[in-house]
């Protein structure tokens, strides 16, 4: 731990360092205190769930903290082979990441540089793969031992945001736990979107409060260190990344390689409060020799997100898809689009996408009317292919930055557009849901000729409900409302299956999956029945939506983001 003699001088250093008044990541001002570590103070936004220090610790502690052997570097003999041995399979994961990627079979002369280099484990292991490296640290001291680990990159001691690094010249950016350390996320984002080629690829790994550890452990977290400035969640990781320009996001759990003696070491170096990890550590005293050294890969309490970098850093929102799929609503298609392209929000420029499914009941016709309408999109299919596969097709046709979904019914309500929109628009979420009834209601649908039919479809609701925040941990009151508003880079790379009513959790799944927490608003709902021409299916829905949901329990969200490049 820290040792500060000179109280005095310290304090009057503190008293400079500034208190954030908002929050670093999105902006917003709700930020309030959280918990306290070593006396230092974090606070959290409420909007977006970074939890950050606050004030921050200034220099001068930091460089104190740093100076004593902090990477547990310093081994001599055999223990330095073992570390070294970890170190760089452990980078090796994160280099293999990118080349999976990117499609690339090595580094084939490729310019990375890695922020926050430290000793160079990782830029050894990347001249090895064939790439041509770089390293950025803060500490000359470290630089020093990088310059014998990678003796043919080149290095540079200082802040990214501060070196005058030429524009436009690497194919990959770095950041293995170094964002937690930085003082002003927004910069160091904008100077690697600066110093990447068009396409260049950057690579963050951090710690994550969506981690198993995280969550198990709370305030006790083994990452809660007083030289750490921020913890990231997925979604929060996600909107820095895009507001600063970078696309085609990428998310995984961070796997690191290590051995028994290793983490021995970590747990000596950080005592933790947590009576599990004090037991963990207690037990590896006993552990003999030849399985405390054996290296193995584990699945540690980090992220990893890789993006790509997009033409320009997209601060501002400016445009919003609607999504209507529309089939056989001929009674309530034309008061819809006249509301529809009469609607305006303001501050977003508006355009409608509309998909029919060759409607028997004239509806078509009325669609092609729409033809010469500017805001409209019309995408025609030859057969109807259910509800989901409509809304599937309109997002390939979306060009908007938000997606909204709408259905050609009137169900819902067009004033409520601008309460789903406005989160996204303050980076606050980046994925909203519109809810129908508040916790505990149940009146969701009250057909008035039919309240028994009601009354089942109400309860399966609640079942179903019940089934999808236990299977996947959420907490959410409504998620089978049609109303689903996101941004459109949320569902890159993701691949989509379902056709029918079944579409509507499965996007809700692959969104939370990828770390999305949906925030849901109340919005003014009128049911309509069967008879005014719902379309669900009373037994093949439900088993439907229940077999999505264990389906994609298991699956993985991200199929190939090459593929998702090429459109
Ligand atoms: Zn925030």
């Amino acid at each position: 731990m820290m040792h500060i003699t000179a109280a005095e001088p310290v304090r009057a250093v503190e008293s400079l360092q500034r208190r954030l008044t908002s929050c670093p990541v999105c902006g917003s001002e709700e930020v309030a205190y959280a918990l306290r570590i070593s006396n230092r103070r974090l606070d959290q936004c409420a909007k977006c769930g970074l939890l950050f220090m606050n004030p921050q610790i200034n220099d001068l502690e930091l460089s104190e903290i740093y100076r004593q052997g902090y990477l547990l570097c310093d081994e001599i003999g055999e223990a330095n082979e073992r570390l070294t041995f970890c170190k760089r399979a452990s980078a090796r994961l994160l280099l293999d990441r990118i080349c999976n990627y990117k499609g690339w079979k090595d580094g084939n002369g490729k310019r990375l540089i890695d922020i926050g280099c430290g000793a160079g484990f990782l830029l050894a292991e990347a001249y090895a793969m064939g790439f041509e490296p770089s390293g950025v640290d803060i500490s000359q001291e470290l630089l020093d031992k990088a310059s014998v680990h990678a003796k043919s990159a080149s290095l540079h001691c200082g802040l990214i945001e501060g070196l005058d690094l030429p524009r436009n010249s690497f194919d990959v950016c770095i950041l293995s736990d170094t964002l937690e350390h930085v003082r002003d996320p927004m910069a160091v984002m904008r100077a690697v979107w600066n110093i990447l080629k068009p396409d260049g690829v950057v690579l963050v790994a951090t710690p994550s409060l969506d981690s198993f550890s995280a969550r198990i452990m709370k305030d006790k977290w083994i990452e809660l260190k007083e030289e750490h400035l921020l913890y990231f969640n997925s979604a929060n990781l996600q909107t820095l990344l895009y507001k600063n320009g970078f696309s085609c996001i990428s998310m995984a759990p961070h796997r690191k390689v290590l051995d028994l003696e290793y983490l021995k070491a970590h747990f000596d170096r950080y005592p933790c409060d947590s009576i599990i990890f004090f037991n963990i550590a207690k037990c590896l005293d006993w552990v003999p020799k030849f399985i405390g050294r054996r290296p193995f890969k584990v699945t540690g309490s980090g992220m990893v997100a890789i993006a790509t970098k997009g033409p320009h850093p997209t601060d501002r929102l400016s445009k919003l898809s609607v999504v209507v799929p529309v089939y056989n609503e001929k009674n309530t298609f034309s008061t819809l689009m006249a509301l529809l392209l009469e609607k305006e929000v303001p501050g977003l420029e508006m355009e409608i996408v509309i998909v029919e499914s060759n409607s028997t009941d004239g509806t078509r016709e009325e669609v092609l009317r729409l033809r010469d309408e500017p805001k409209v999109r019309i995408v025609l299919q030859d057969v109807a292919r259910g509800k989901g596969n409509a809304v599937r097709e309109g997002l390939q046709h979306a060009s908007g930055d938000i997606i909204l979904i709408q259905d050609g019914d009137l169900e819902y309500d067009l004033w409520d557009y601008e309460p789903l929109i406005k989160p996204i628009l303050q980076h606050g979420a980046s994925f909203t849901l519109g809810l129908r009834h508040r916790r505990g209601a149940f009146k969701m649908r009250r057909f008035t000729k039919k309240p028994f039919l009601a009354w089942i479809i109400n309860f399966g609701h609640k079942m179903l409900t019940f089934v999808f925040n236990t299977m996947y941990r959420q907490h959410l009151i409504d998620p089978w409302t049609m109303f689903k508003v996101f941004r459109k880079d949320c569902i890159n790379g993701v691949r989509f299956h379902c056709d029918r009513f079944d579409f509507d959790i499965e996007l809700v799944i692959k969104l939370v999956k990828r770390g999305f927490i949906p925030l849901e608003i109340p919005v003014n709902y009128i049911s309509r029945s069967f008879a005014e021409g719902k379309k669900v299916s009373f037994l093949k829905d439900p088993i439907k939506i229940l077999a999505a949901m264990l389906r994609f329990r298991f699956d993985g969200v991200i199929h190939s983001m090459r593929v998702n490049k090429s459109k």
